[in-house]
């Protein structure tokens, strides 16, 4: 049985994971973390986990194998360095760090203790992406040339907080969602981006200086180039992601979501045909990955790499929208 400890009494938790652990065979979740005790208790109630604590010590001397870590982006990196500490396997949500020196700094302390680190970009484990991976390698549409992602969003009211209004702890739309959509273009492309170009905005939601929109236009190795706009303040614009190749098109709507919908199209020559793709909750196959992972079957579905290669991507998505000019992708991996 793998016995997990959650650090963070967070929504995503609450929503998608919790049960995407439940899922698992042999796998329960033994305890919660908040950092006030009150939070701990009740949310362990309301979610039915045996034991609340509020210290990091607490929760990692506890009788736990694995840790799942969703509090806000600046706690990561001590959270994760402590439960490897602790030799404890740490799925970590995205960003894994607020800089990418950091997130380096997880992953070899992961790898020198022989952990498991995972970054829980969940879209990778979306059938729809799956599908289209699987239909560009096997040359589907030919070589491909461009990529559009569409991933302007409105933030719901029950998340207007941190993100909007808390820098210090890696607010901003680039940490919350550019990460996913350079991740997503990474696994999808099978390709890695070299140059990022970006404008952000503040277009009424977000404050402390924080970004709520942002535009970016991608180089990858291969010669691709993509564009990809994220944003907390579209209530309409729906979500989509697309892929232009010399002999075909892949054109994918509401798939960039937490759910297993949507829709992808592949038209060519051949006239225009919907693909089938697996509907598995994502956060389900996120889990089940990370646990065979822990059993030395594979590599949990995103890696703490791909979680260095994703913030990487965004602080040079940032330093571009900041400096005016584009700006080389290097993970130093
Ligand atoms: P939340 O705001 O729900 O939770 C983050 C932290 O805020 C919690 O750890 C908790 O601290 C504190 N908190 C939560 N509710 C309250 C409250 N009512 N009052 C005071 N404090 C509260 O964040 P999310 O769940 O949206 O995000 C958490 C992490 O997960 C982030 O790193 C985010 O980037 C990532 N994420 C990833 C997603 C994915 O699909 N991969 C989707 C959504 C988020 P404490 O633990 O101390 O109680």
């Amino acid at each position: 049985t793998v016995k997990w400890g959650l650090i963070g009494a967070s929504t995503i938790a609450r929503q998608f994971v919790i049960s995407a652990i439940r899922a698992q065979p042999n796998s329960e979740i033994a305890a919660v973390m908040s950092s006030s005790p009150e939070r701990a208790t009740s949310y362990a109630k309301e979610n039915g986990i045996p034991l609340a604590v509020s210290t990091l010590d607490e929760l990692l001397g506890s009788d736990i194998d694995a840790v799942y870590i969703s509090t806000t982006n600046e706690l990561h990196l001590e959270q994760a360095l402590a439960a490897i500490m602790a030799r404890k396997h740490v799925l970590c949500e995205k960003p894994l760090a607020l800089t990418s020196a950091d997130a380096r700094r997880m992953v070899a302390a992961a790898k020198a203790a022989g952990i498991v680190l995972g970054t829980n970009h969940h879209l990778r484990n979306a059938g729809s992406h799956r599908a289209m991976r699987e239909a560009i390698a096997a040359g589907r549409i030919g070589k491909p040339i461009a990529a559009r992602v569409f991933h302007s969003v409105y933030l719901p009211e029950n998340l207007q907080g941190w993100r909007i209004t808390r820098p210090e702890a890696g607010g901003g739309v680039v940490l919350d969602i550019t990460v996913h959509d350079a991740d997503t273009l990474r696994f999808v492309l099978g390709d890695d981006p070299l140059e990022v170009s970006a404008f952000t905005q503040t277009a009424g939601m977000a404050g402390g200086g924080l970004e709520d929109g942002a535009m970016c236009i991608w180089r990858f190795k291969s010669g691709t180039i993509a564009q990809s706009h994220e944003g907390f303040t579209t209530k309409f614009a729906g979500t989509g992601f697309e892929v232009h190749g010399s002999e075909g098109s892949l054109i994918a709507k509401d798939v960039m979501t937490q759910k297993p919908i949507g829709s992808v199209l592949l038209r060519t020559a051949k006239g225009e045909e919907e693909l089938s793709f697996d509907r598995e909750d994502l956060y389900t196959r996120s889990l089940r990955q990370f646990h065979a992972a822990i059993r030395g079957e594979g590599q949990p579905s995103a890696t703490g790499e791909d979680g260095i290669w994703s913030l990487t991507s965004a602080e040079a998505a940032l330093q571009s929208a900041r400096s005016g000019k584009a700006v080389a992708v290097d993970p130093k991996l």
